[in-house]
C-alpha cells in the first residue's frame, strides 16, 4: 500500500512515521516550497501526545528544547492569587508536559521522518484529487500528480482535503478570542522553574513563564464580539493596545510586554467543533484538518500525534482502508469532540465582565482545590495507545 500524505505540519511526519513502523509507504507533500518551520509561538506538548509519539520511538522533548511545564498557578488582575492546577499528570515512566516552540517541534519530526527514509516534496499544494480504481491520485497547484492507494489530509485547521473530502464540512469556528503573544526580557525576573502563570486582567488574559536563561515566552487572549479580519490584525500596534489593556493589572506584565524581543504574532482563534465526513472512499483526514482544537487545552499537536499512531495501526490490521477509516473514526471522534469542547468551555473562561469577575475571584480558589486535581484531567493525560495490540 502507498499513502500520499497531504500536508508536513506536526501530524503529516507523524503520520508518516506511523505507517512506516507499520510496513506501510508513504510521501508527505507540503505546501511550501521549502522546509518552513514557524517560529513564532509555543505550545504545549501534552503527556498523552509525548506518549503516543514514544509508541512509534519518537522522543521529542529533549530534542525539541521542550522544558518540563508540569504546574500552572492563577493569578486575578490585581495579583490574588487564585491557585494552582496541574498541567498533566506525570505517566509511570515519569513523562510530563512540555512547552515546545511550535516550529520546533515541527522541525524535529520532520527531520526524524527524513533520516527514517521517508520522502517529503515541498512546493505541492494539493488543489484536488479524484478516486480512480480502488485508489487516488492528487492533482496539485504546480500542474504534478501523485498516485496512491490512500490519501490522508494532515493539511491543518483550513485543509483543502477537508473541503473536497465534504464540500458542506463546516468553517472552523471563531471563538471569540484573539490569540497574541512573543518572547520578551525583564532583567532580574527569577526563573518560573516548571511553572506557567495565568492572569485573569480586567480586559484580557496573560500568560507567561520564565526560562533559566532569562527568556520569556508570554501570550495574551483578547475577547471580540465579532471576528477581525486578517488585515486587521496585523495592522494592530499590538504593543501599545496591550500596554492600554494591561494599564490596572499587575504591573510586570506590562513590563514583560515592553520588553519584547522579536515580532509580536497576532492570530484569530478558530475551532471544529465537530466534522460530520471524517473520511470517504480512499481519503481520510486527521489533526486540525477534522478536529481543530482551541490551544486553551494544550492539545492541538498532541491530538494530531494521536490520530496518525492509530490510524497507521488501524491500516496495519484491519483488512481493507475502508475498514480501518471506519476503526479510525469510532476510536477518534468522541475523544477529538469533547477535547476540542473542553478547550472551548476554558477559553471562555478567560475574560469576564466586572460582576462576573468578583464571583471569579471568590469562588476560583475553592474550585480549583476541588475540581482541579492532577486526576480530574487524567482522561485527557493518561491516554494510552498499545501499538503492539491489534487494532482488528
Ligand atoms: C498560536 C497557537 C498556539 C497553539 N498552542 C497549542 C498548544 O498549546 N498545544 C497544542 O497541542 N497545540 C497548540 N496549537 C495547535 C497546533 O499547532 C496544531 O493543533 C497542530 O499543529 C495540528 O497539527 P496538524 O498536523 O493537524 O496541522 P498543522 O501543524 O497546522 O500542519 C498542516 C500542514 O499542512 C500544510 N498545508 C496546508 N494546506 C495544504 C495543501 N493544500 N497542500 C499541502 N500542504 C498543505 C501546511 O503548510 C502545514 O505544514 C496552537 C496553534 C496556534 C496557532
Amino acid at each position: 500500500m502507498k499513502a500520499l500524505i497531504i500536508g508536513g505540519g506536526v501530524g503529516g511526519p507523524t503520520m508518516a512515521m506511523a505507517l512506516r513502523q507499520a510496513g506501510i509507504e508513504s510521501v508527505v507533500y507540503e505546501a511550501y516550497e521549502t522546509p518552513s518551520d514557524y517560529t513564532g509561538l509555543f505550545l504545549n506538548t501534552a503527556s498523552n501526545g509525548l506518549d503516543a509519539l514514544r509508541a512509534i520511538g519518537v522522543d521529542v522533548a529533549g530534542r525539541a528544547d521542550g522544558f518540563p511545564m508540569p504546574r500552572m498557578v492563577m493569578w486575578s488582575g490585581s495579583g490574588k492569587r487564585l491557585g494552582e492546577v496541574a498541567n498533566g499528570v506525570r505517566l509511570p515512566d515519569g513523562t510530563v508536559s512540555v512547552c515546545v516552540k511550535r516550529g520546533l517541534l515541527q522541525k524535529v519530526l520532520r527531520e526524524e521522518a527524513v533520516s527514517r527514509g521517508i520522502r517529503y516534496e515541498y512546493g505541492k499544494r494539493l488543489e484536488s484529487y479524484r478516486t480512480v480504481g480502488g485508489g487516488v491520485i492528487a492533482e496539485f497547484s504546480d500542474g504534478s500528480t501523485a498516485a496512491g492507494d490512500v490519501l490522508i489530509g494532515a493539511d491543518g485547521i483550513h485543509s483543502r482535503t477537508r473541503r473536497i473530502l465534504d464540500p458542506a464540512s463546516p468553517e472552523p469556528s471563531f471563538t471569540g478570542l484573539v490569540g497574541v503573544g512573543g518572547y520578551s526580557r525583564v532583567p532580574g525576573l527569577a526563573p518560573t522553574t516548571g511553572t506557567q502563570h495565568f492572569v485573569f486582567g480586567r480586559k484580557a488574559f496573560f500568560g507567561y513563564l520564565v526560562r533559566e536563561s532569562g527568556e520569556i515566552y508570554w501570550f495574551a487572549n483578547i475577547h471580540s464580539a465579532t471576528e477581525p479580519t486578517r488585515e486587521s490584525l496585523a495592522a494592530e500596534d499590538w504593543k501599545r493596545r496591550l500596554t492600554e489593556l494591561f494599564a490596572d493589572d499587575l504591573p510586570l506584565i506590562n513590563q514583560i510586554i515592553a520588553g519584547g524581543a522579536g515580532p509580536i504574532g497576532a492570530h484569530l482563534v478558530h475551532d471544529i467543533p465537530t466534522s460530520a465526513v471524517w473520511h470517504r472512499g480512499p481519503v481520510a483526514l486527521i489533526g486540525d484538518a477534522v478536529h481543530a482544537t482551541s490551544p486553551s487545552a494544550g492539545q492541538g499537536a498532541s491530538m494530531a500525534c494521536e490520530d496518525a499512531v492509530v490510524l497507521a495501526q488501524c491500516l496495519r490490521d484491519l483488512p481493507d482502508p475502508a475498514s480501518a477509516f471506519a476503526a479510525y473514526e469510532s476510536r477518534r471522534r468522541e475523544r477529538t469532540e469533547k477535547i476540542v469542547a473542553y478547550s472551548r468551555k476554558l477559553g471562555t473562561g478567560k475574560t469576564a465582565g466586572p460582576v462576573a469577575r468578583v464571583f471569579r475571584d471568590l469562588m476560583m480558589p475553592v474550585a480549583l482545590k476541588v475540581f482541579a486535581g492532577e486526576r480530574s484531567h487524567a482522561w485527557m493525560y493518561t491516554h494510552h495507545i498499545d501499538w503492539e495490540a491489534s487494532a482488528a
